[in-house]
């Protein structure tokens, strides 16, 4: 297999019951690879499964509480049996986003942010890459954010992790990359998800800053995720990709 794999391939994409995940999900079956579910949610999850099914595509859902790193070694390993011993393509997207001051920031937030949005991430590149590696293909793709990009009050502790996450992605490209394997990020701007349905207005005001001055649909995201997985991507290696309507580069 050349580094192409979507069509036959096995893509886990975490977060996949809501949102952002859920879009990318649905795009990857789309594209002919068989797409395991991840998140929390039963009911959710089995919705996004039944929609790819329906579709034609291949779909499985995997339960999985990412907060703890056991789980995640378990999600890691559940994920390979479904995938018939292989995870082509990992799709780091799971993630929760408090705002507000850092005086005003309680230390289960801080734990939680770091344990799903960094942690998670790095012990299922732990327990994935090495195998992608010795296949000699493979995509990685973390969901970050424009916020990782610039300092603004109350995004101390989401855009930290998320800097975190793109550092990652860089060090992962050096580590794996020489074996076939790609990382790369897309950093989203305001997008609207089941996540960002409380910000209401918020998020419109956040969206206008940036040139396209609109927030966008999960799926302008997913497209985006997508093209990384893809064999269209083949050169691309390490990269963090705004996805933001222009946000970060005016
Ligand atoms: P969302 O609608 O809130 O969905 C979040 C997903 O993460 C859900 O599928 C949820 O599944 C899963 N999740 C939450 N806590 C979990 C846990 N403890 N264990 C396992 N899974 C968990 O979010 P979204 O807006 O699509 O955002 C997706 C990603 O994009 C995040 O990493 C976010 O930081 C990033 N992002 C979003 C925006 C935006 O404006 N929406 C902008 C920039 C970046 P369950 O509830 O089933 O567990």
């Amino acid at each position: 297999m050349s580094s192409a794999y979507l069509a036959g391939s096995v893509a886990l994409v975490t977060g996949a019951t809501s949102g952002i995940g859920a879009a990318t999900a649905a795009k990857l079956a789309e594209r002919g690879a068989h797409v395991l579910v991840a998140g929390r949610d039963r009911a959710r999850g089995e919705a996004v499964v039944g929609a790819v099914r329906g579709r034609g595509g291949r779909a499985d859902f995997v339960a999985a509480d990412l907060r703890d790193a056991e789980s995640v070694r378990k999600l890691a390993r559940e994920a390979r049996e479904l995938g018939g011993g292989r995870v082509d393509v990992l799709v780091n997207n799971a993630g929760i986003f408090p705002f507000g001051p850092t005086d005003q920031t309680p230390q289960s937030d801080v734990d939680t942010v770091y344990a799903l949005n960094v942690k998670a991430p790095f012990y299922l590149v732990a327990e994935l890459a090495p195998a992608m590696a010795e296949r000699g293909y493979g995509a990685v793709i973390n969901v970050s954010t424009m916020v990782a990009e610039y300092g603004a009050p109350g995004m101390a502790l989401y855009g930290s992790s998320k800097a975190a996450l793109n550092l990652l992605t860089k060090s992962w490209a050096a580590e794996y990359g020489p074996r076939g394997v790609r990382f790369n990020a897309v950093e989203p701007g305001p997008t609207r998800t089941e996540g960002t349905a409380g910000m209401g207005e918020d998020l419109t005001a956040l969206a206008a800053q940036a040139p396209t001055g609109r927030p966008a649909a999960p799926e302008e995201i997913a497209e985006a995720i997508t093209f990384l997985a893809s064999e269209a991507a083949s050169f691309v290696q390490g990269a963090v990709l705004p996805v933001d309507g222009g946000r970060v580069a005016v």
